[in-house]
């Protein structure tokens, strides 16, 4: 008996086959703007040097392999709270915010996923349209229900009047997942008009809100990043955020990020995290040490956490120079205007407004890769090839 005989084939994941298509165009001139991965100027994602450092010092001093707890190194999360919520944020005084170390962003989502299929049944996750792929994937696998909010309109502008109708119709106890900054894929964040209005739906309609904070200091600065979620921490009992360090500290295949949750009270804060830890026993156990202990380290640290915020902002400013100097490289042909949308967004990913078919003659003939919503990765710009970019767009959109 061949007992795989019914296993059926899945697809592989899109952006991975672009990396692909990428990586076999001989090209020299190839631009892959697809995969989401920070990249300098050389096209590279390197280690940051403050984590180097940490690295090395843990190298030195670590004792033991055995397993960390449940919840993780309490250093890291006593570190990464304040990261999050802000030195003296008055959940962190009450005592009513708890972390939880995970792998990676990810296993955050998946965490709350399964903790909020188990402990809050029936009711609904509300997503943005468009979000992370993954989200729909993940809360799938998590069997939560899934709905969804409008966040762009069909020209792929970002829509408040329509996000904040349709969050004003939702049933009352839902939850919503929000994107705390630096929105994937759109790039469009809310002002902070607009976050004052969620607030006021959230907490009209008795909403359960669920940040993703993927990307703390790629916007406008660290804490700059953290004002909705300290908006809302501030005037809400209840809130959910799943934070990942592997952007920010560069430490994507170590796996390292957190579920953190501020509860009403010291005691339902120990209600809620004990069933974070039994639901993550089912699901990888303990987490894994390495990365958490890097990121504690240089969090703790005067000296390697000033190094780390210098290298936080080159990226971040990095980023902002590329957006407004492919903005600054369409003005000749006419099109500043109609891309300005791209030096306003934040974080790596823009949506261009280039559409499917643009995308896919922008491959063909000027071997330049970005998925086909039109979703490109700013940080895979080459800031020295910014007017032949400009004028490949400007050809494909004539
Ligand atoms: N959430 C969003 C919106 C993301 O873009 C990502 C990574 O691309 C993640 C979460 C999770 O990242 P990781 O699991 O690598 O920490």
């Amino acid at each position: 008996m061949k007992h795989f005989a019914t296993v059926t084939r899945v697809p592989g994941d899109p952006i991975l086959g672009l990396l692909d298509a990428y990586r076999a165009d001989p090209n020299p001139a190839k631009l892959d703007l697809g995969v989401g991965v920070y990249k300098d100027a050389l096209g590279l994602t390197p280690i940051p040097r403050a984590v180097k450092q940490a690295e090395q010092r843990l190298i030195d001093s670590e004792q033991t392999k055995s397993y960390i707890g449940g919840h993780g190194d309490p250093l890291f999360g006593e570190q990464l709270l304040q990261l999050v919520l802000g030195e003296g944020s008055p959940a962190l005084v009450d005592k009513r915010a708890g972390c939880t170390q995970t792998p990676g962003g990810t296993g955050a989502l998946r965490l709350v996923g399964d903790f909020l299929a188990k402990c809050l049944p029936g009711r609904s996750l509300w997503l943005s349209d468009p979000t992370w792929p993954i989200h729909e994937t993940l809360f799938a696998a998590a069997r939560l229900k899934v709905e969804h909010y409008p966040y762009v309109d069909a020209a792929n502008r970002l829509d408040v009047p329509a996000m904040l109708e349709t969050l004003s119709r939702i049933p009352r106890g839902d939850m919503v997942l929000l994107h705390a900054c630096c929105h994937n894929p759109t790039g469009y964040d809310l002002s902070r008009d607009d976050w004052r209005q969620v607030l006021d739906i959230v907490r009209e309609r008795e909403l359960l809100p669920l940040f993703d904070f993927a990307y703390q200091g790629f916007g406008d600065g660290l804490d700059e990043d953290a004002w909705a979620v300290r908006l809302f921490v501030d005037a809400l009992p209840e809130v959910l955020i799943t934070s990942s360090c592997s952007k920010n500290f560069g430490l994507y295949r170590e796996r390292t990020g957190a579920l953190i949750v501020v509860a009403a009270d010291g005691e339902s804060l120990i209600d809620v995290r004990s069933q974070f830890a039994s639901v993550a026993r089912n699901l990888w156990s303990t987490p894994p040490s390495h990365g958490a202990a890097v990121v504690a380290m240089i969090l703790a640290n005067p000296e390697l956490r000033q190094l780390w915020q210098q290298e936080v902002a080159a990226k971040r400013e990095r980023i902002a120079g590329l957006r407004q100097g492919l903005v600054d490289a369409l003005a000749p042909h006419g099109l500043a205007e109609r891309f300005a949308h791209i030096a306003q967004q934040r974080g790596m990913f823009s949506y261009t407004g280039l559409t499917a078919e643009q995308v896919l003659r922008l491959r063909r003939e000027d071997s330049v890769y970005l998925v086909e919503s039109g979703r490109a990765n700013i940080a895979g710009l080459d800031a020295e090839r910014l007017g032949q970019l400009a004028a490949a767009i400007a050809r494909v959109t004539a």
